[in-house]
């Protein structure tokens, strides 16, 4: 990767975060890059980019998603151990926690690959 490279620096393209956080094309911008919570779409229903080509190749899902999961346990575990709440609290609480890091991380992880394929293809 080249010195200063990122989608913030390119002109008229969105920043990271909020690409990830909406789901936005890295061609055309529109909020099409995720036909699901942490799935993404076929092709972008505006400009047609095939997004399913550029995730082609993104085999470390997997590993990310294990990863997070990991880091959570062992954060309830710590808090557990610290707090000593109810079972009741823990599950109330680490179920949506997990659900929606493991959603975001895999956000975060599959608009990241994407962008990084879009932009060697691109060059
Ligand atoms: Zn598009």
């Amino acid at each position: 990767m080249a010195p200063g490279e990122s989608p913030k620096d390119k002109g008229g393209q969105p920043g990271f975060v909020s690409a990830a956080l909406s789901g936005l094309c890295p061609r055309c911008g529109a909020k099409t890059l995720f036909a699901e919570p942490a799935g993404l779409a076929d092709q972008c229903a505006n400009c047609g980019l095939d997004i399913l080509a550029l995730e082609r190749g993104g085999r470390f899902v997997g590993v990310v998603t294990m990863l997070l999961a990991l880091v959570l346990i062992i954060a309830a575990l710590a808090v557990d151990e610290w707090l000593r709440p109810p079972l009741w609290t823990t599950f109330l609480f680490w179920g949506p926690v997990t659900v929606g890091s493991v959603v975001f991380g895999l956000r975060f992880y599959k608009t990241m690959w994407v962008y990084h394929q879009y932009e060697e293809r691109a060059q």
